[in-house]
């Protein structure tokens, strides 16, 4: 089954899809990775989502599904990681979905209050290469500014900071809130709410319990 991660930015959502891509053999479709690797590749798409990026604002609607669909795949199934972000996508998602027969997805939802998640952003180091996220104090790496896996430079994002971050916070409760009503209503949809507060290993067995991936995927 497909997965949504849904949760504030900060929540935890790529620490996790990263571990459970690597452990149980998920895809991790991150739209936020995706953006920048545009971004940082100067393509149409990527000037075109620079401005609401760096503001902390969303990118249209049909620019993100777009995008999406041409990353959806008959392979493993998809971890979603910060899509969808509005309602809009979250039809355009079960749409996608069931024309490909895959069914519609399920949704966990990132428990976590918003000065905890202030916290997280402040002092998140990325590797910009591999997606790979450290905290410099919730989960740092061995040797500061340094990834233990691959010894590549972690940097701070340019939307990591404070005014930036308020502005997601809002745009997240505003536009993305909603979902958590969408997903938990129907009786196709499911949704399973965890506590994100916990530690990385904790946020992992629970996700994992969730998902029912004890005796593996
Ligand atoms: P999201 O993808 O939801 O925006 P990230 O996975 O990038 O969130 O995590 C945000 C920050 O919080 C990162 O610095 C990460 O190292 C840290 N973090 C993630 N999960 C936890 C956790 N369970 N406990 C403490 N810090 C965490
Ligand atoms: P993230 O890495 O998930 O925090 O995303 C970084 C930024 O990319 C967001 O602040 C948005 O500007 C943009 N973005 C990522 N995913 C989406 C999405 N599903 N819809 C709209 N904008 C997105």
């Amino acid at each position: 089954m497909d997965v949504v991660l849904l949760g504030g930015p900060g929540a935890g959502k790529g620490t996790q899809a990263q571990i459970l891509q690597k452990h149980f053999g998920y895809r991790q479709i991150s739209t936020g990775d995706l953006l920048r690797e545009h971004r940082n590749g100067g393509t149409e798409l990527g000037k075109a989502a620079e401005g609401f990026m760096k503001r902390g604002e969303l990118v249209p609607d049909e620019l993100i599904i777009k995008m999406v669909e041409g990353e959806l795949r008959d392979d493993a199934d998809v971890l979603f990681d910060g899509f969808p972000r509005t309602v809009a996508q979250a039809e355009a998602l079960d749409a996608l979905l069931d024309a490909r027969g895959r069914g519609t997805p399920g949704a966990v939802y990132f428990q976590i209050d918003r000065a905890l998640l202030e916290e997280r952003l402040r002092g998140r180091w990325t590797n910009p290469r591999t997606g790979r996220v450290y905290h410099e104090t919730f989960n740092a790496p061995k040797v500061a500014g340094i990834d233990d896996e691959d010894g590549g430079p972690l940097v701070q994002r340019d939307d990591d900071k404070p005014e930036t971050i308020k502005r997601r916070l809002d745009v997240f409760e505003a536009q993305t809130m909603p979902l958590v009503e969408y997903y938990g209503r129907g009786k196709s949809h499911r949704l399973v709410a965890i506590d994100a507060t916990l530690p990385v290993d904790e946020v992992t067995h629970q996700l994992i319990h969730a998902l029912g991936l004890e005796h593996g995927h």
